[in-house]
């Protein structure tokens, strides 16, 4: 078994790491940022510069990576969702941006799919638009875009993310939205990888899309990625510290550090520069040693599923038939987080399922999870 390392900082703090079989999720501590990543961060720490030009310069690394104009290093994709939506109330118009949350005279509907309806759509209103749903979820149409656009609307927002219901997908908003001349704005936050995704919605035709940095591209928890068309990231820019005004803008308050802004760019280089098949392939060999290890329980099937519509990488799946009389799965979640160390994997709730993600589980780790579900599942 791989010995575990209880930080120093965390323990003065009473706090013991975890396994983290459940994904890039922000409750257990995003992804793990690599050596590269925290000594560059390190560096950056030791240092002054000048944060507007540094910006820029990291901008334009974002931009790159995502083969879009123009790029900006965020507090995360949350952060991203203000700003963009921000940008398109208020264009480039200095007096729009000191208004805001104030948005009288200015277009302020976010219009947005009914389906696409999440917990992380509170940021989508932060700058003071207003979310104006459109469709029903399994009878959507375009025609339903169109009645549902206006001259109060800012910009068509879509969701792109695993269980999350596409309506009339990408492709045919963007196509409806720019017939009426009004941006479309992508929450992609954990849609990478597959690395080809950072452009994918670019090439789409996407106005901007936002990325969190701290989940499948390994940066800091707190950052993330946007890029887009050039006069709108201009706005995005202005919204932000705005550090051309003697009023900040509303993202002030979602600034990002210097070591935040390094740590970003670094981990998007090592990540666009890394070998896609050899994570899958760890991926899977962790997921095959799992399912191996859980063969010849009665009433349990356990399948090794990557759907990407669903799945975050290769992850053994455990469905209870009804001839399983083991604990409920709600029971076996709170065995493996009552452990030490605590193990927390996905499914539960409305999913009658239990997966384990293996994106984040590091090396060794995933013996430590056979172990324990064995423990628990044949007791
Ligand atoms: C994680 C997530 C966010 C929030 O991203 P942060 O980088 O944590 O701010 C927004 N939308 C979706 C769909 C997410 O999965």
């Amino acid at each position: 078994m791989t010995e575990r390392v209880w930080p120093e900082v965390y323990k003065k703090l009473g706090v013991s790491p975890i396994i983290n079989a459940q994904s890039w999720v922000t409750a257990l501590g995003g992804s793990i940022m690599g050596p590269e990543v925290r000594q560059a961060m390190d560096d950056a720490a030791n240092a002054f510069i000048d944060i507007k030009k540094l910006n820029l310069a990291a901008g334009e690394v974002v931009a790159r990576s995502c083969g879009a104009e123009r790029g900006l290093v965020t507090a995360g994709c949350s952060a991203a969702q203000v700003l963009m939506v921000a940008a398109c109330m208020t264009g480039q118009s200095e007096e729009n941006v000191e208004q805001l949350p104030d948005t009288t005279g200015m277009k302020n509907e976010v219009i947005i799919f009914k389906g696409q309806r999440n917990r992380y759509d509170k940021a989508f209103v932060t700058a003071g638009g207003t979310l104006v749903e459109y469709g029903e979820p399994g009878s959507v149409t375009s025609d339903d875009l169109e009645a549902a656009i206006n001259e109060n609307t800012a910009c068509v927002a879509f969701v792109v993310a695993p269980f999350i219901d596409h309506g009339i997908g990408l492709e045919e908003t963007i196509r409806v939205a720019h017939e009426h001349d009004v941006p479309v704005i992508v929450d992609a936050a954990a849609e990478v990888p597959p690395r080809s995704n950072l452009s994918k919605f670019h090439k789409m035709g996407a106005d901007m899309v936002a990325f969190s940095g701290g989940k499948g591209i390994g940066g800091p928890q707190s950052a993330g990625v946007l890029a887009g068309k050039a006069d709108l990231m201009e706005a995005v820019v202005m919204n932000s510290l705005n550090l051309d005004s003697s009023v900040a803008g509303i993202g002030r308050p979602m600034k990002v550090s210097k070591e935040n802004i390094v740590g970003m760019v670094t981990a998007l280089q090592l990540f666009t520069d890394s070998d896609e098949a050899a994570e899958w392939a760890g991926w899977q060999s962790k997921a095959e040693f799992v399912a191996e290890r859980l063969a010849g329980i009665d009433g349990l099937r356990v399948v090794i599923e990557d759907d990407p519509a669903e799945r975050q990488g290769p992850q053994p799946v455990l469905y209870f038939e009804d001839d399983f009389d083991g604990p409920s799965i709600a029971d076996i979640k709170q065995q493996l987080e009552d452990g030490d160390p605590g193990i927390y994997v996905g499914g539960g709730g409305s999913r009658e399922e239990i997966n384990i993600v293996m994106v984040n589980v590091q090396d060794g780790e995933e013996i430590i999870i056979a172990d324990r579900l064995n423990e628990i599942l044949r007791s």
